[in-house]
């Protein structure tokens, strides 16, 4: 039986006090699953449905070995959608909001080329976004990947489905090869398969069924 407390986690002072100032008090299904092979540094393959708190389980993953005072990229998450990017940052924000300045930028299309040029330059620790717009500022060479320690790829199904793995793979290429690596899934169809064969190392592999 794992215990549901996030104090039973090995994490720092600052995220278990903004934890309990969040009012999450216990760790969801796939948070108590998920979050001791991700504090281990361990790739992971999770497959669980919307609204299960997948956002905290990679978000502790990332904060917790993120150094705020170095002003590198440590922290890459891929999302299919610019509101699903969106929603991902703001949770980070919050989940980040004790602990020092860690910045948190949004890449995805839609949006102007130039506000997002001048906010990596001013420094970013996480970079969130789409696919498409990832791969534009590294073509312009205005993204550097070179220091992710902690790659995500967040509802990786739905990108496959998009179109994006060629787009995922060359984006991932650019990435350190010593990294850790977490994909979360509602689904686990061949395509994924193939990415976790192609980019991940010994993942552990995790079902969670109910919501909580
Ligand atoms: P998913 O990505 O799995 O769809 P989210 O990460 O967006 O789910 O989380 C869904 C909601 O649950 C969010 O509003 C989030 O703030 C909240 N939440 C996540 N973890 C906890 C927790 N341990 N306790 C209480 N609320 C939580
Ligand atoms: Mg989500």
């Amino acid at each position: 039986m794992t215990s549901s407390a996030f104090s039973s986690l090995p994490l720092s002072p600052a995220l278990l006090t903004n934890l309990e100032s969040l009012g999450y008090h216990h760790m969801t299904a796939i948070q108590a699953q998920s979050l001791p092979p991700i504090l281990a540094l361990r790739d992971l393959i999770a497959q669980a449905k919307t609204g299960s708190g997948k956002t905290a389980a990679f978000g502790l993953g990332i904060l917790q070995k993120l150094n705020p005072a170095w002003f590198a990229i440590q922290g890459l998450v891929m999302c299919p959608t610019r509101e699903l990017a969106d929603q991902v940052a703001n949770e980070l924000r919050r989940l980040a909001r004790m602990t020092e300045n860690v910045k948190v930028v949004v890449l995805c299309g839609g949006t102007p080329m130039r506000p997002q040029i001048a906010s990596l330059e001013f420094g970013a620790h996480i970079v969130v976004g789409t696919p498409g717009r990832i791969l534009d500022h590294l073509a312009r060479k205005t993204l550097d990947l070179s220091k992710v320690q902690t790659l995500v790829l967040d509802e990786a199904d739905r990108m496959v489905d998009m179109g994006f793995y060629e787009d995922m793979a060359s984006i991932i290429s650019a990435c350190p090869k010593r990294r850790q690596t977490l994909l979360f899934s509602a689904t686990y169809p061949d395509d994924i398969r193939r990415v976790s064969a192609e980019f991940m190392q010994d993942a552990v592999e995790i079902k969670v069924e109910s919501q909580h």
